[in-house]
């Protein structure tokens, strides 16, 4: 895809426009564009494709993901993200639409138009869980996203990608496992972002794989919920608040005094599906 421009360096649309980095909407921005080029190629060829960008602030990762060739639809919250936003829109024309608003107030298929998209965001810590929770709980699938593209905190990432029987193995493990597949595609050095957060970040890629059968999204989450809502305490005690769980146990022959952590996201499943009935 063709640049129509030279774009000026981000540090100086962020110094024209007066975008100092606000605290309080998790705002760390990224400035390599070597960097952004390459978690804007994680999701694979864009070229043509529509994506869903969360979070563009001044855009850095919106010019890499439309330099990629992309269709994107970007909703970012803070108003003063626009003017710069605006100018990427002239630089690229038809190719980028930019929404205000929260992304977790907003349906993302209608805003779509109800076509498969990419999900790509660098988002702060709450609203990236919060939404991410949300696209791997729908009761329809395959959803209507082909991927997510994400950016967490590493230990975050690291939680959704994990084994059972680690420390990291939980409900975010679970959710992202049962039916997509998910990755670990980039760490990012804190240093890499302005200002630079605390902790190490890393870039999760997770694509929708064949759902198992007969096993309901909203049962696998109480599910998880129960059982490592408290993850020290053997299943007989976390689970025997959920109707039938017990029983269900007892009838897949999963001894009940293993804790939730000792589970494959296959033996959930299979819990789910008794329990769903
Ligand atoms: N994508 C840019 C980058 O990589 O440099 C900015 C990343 S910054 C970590 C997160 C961005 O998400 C900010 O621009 C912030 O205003 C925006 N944001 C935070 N919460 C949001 C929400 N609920 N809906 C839409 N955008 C949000």
């Amino acid at each position: 895809m063709s640049e129509p421009l030279l774009l000026p360096p981000l540090r100086e649309v962020i110094a024209r426009h007066g975008l100092s980095a606000s605290k309080a909407l998790g705002q760390n921005f990224l400035f390599d564009e070597q960097l952004l080029g390459r978690i804007a190629a994680i999701p694979g060829d864009l070229s043509g494709r529509p994506v869903l960008e969360i979070g563009p602030g001044p855009g850095g990762l919106t010019r890499a993901l439309l330099r990629a060739g992309a269709l994107v639809t970007a909703i970012e919250m803070d108003r003063r993200c626009l003017p710069a936003l605006a100018e990427l829109e002239t630089a690229f024309p038809g190719r980028l639409r930019v929404i205000e608003g929260d992304a977790l107030k907003l349906g993302h298929d209608a805003l779509m138009h109800g076509e498969p998209y990419a999900v790509v965001a660098n988002l702060p810590y709450n609203v990236g869980t919060e939404l991410f929770t949300r696209w791997l709980s729908g009761e329809d699938w395959p959803p209507r996203w082909t991927s997510l593209t994400l950016m967490f905190q590493e230990e975050v990432a690291r939680r959704i990608v994990a084994a059972p029987d680690t420390g990291a193995y939980g409900r975010l493990s679970v959710l992202a496992q049962w039916r997509s597949r998910a990755r670990l595609a980039m760490k990012v050095h804190r240093s890499a972002f302005a200002p630079p957060p605390k902790v190490m970040s890393a870039v999760i890629h997770v694509e929708p794989a064949p759902m198992p059968e007969g096993v309901s999204a909203v049962m696998l989450s109480r599910l998880t919920e129960a059982a490592f809502g408290q993850r020290r305490k053997m299943l007989r005690q976390s689970v025997k608040g959920l109707p039938g769980a017990i029983e269900a146990l007892e009838k897949l022959g999963i001894d009940s005094q293993r804790r939730a952590e000792t589970l494959s996201v296959e033996e959930f499943a299979a819990i789910a599906r008794v329990l769903t009935g």
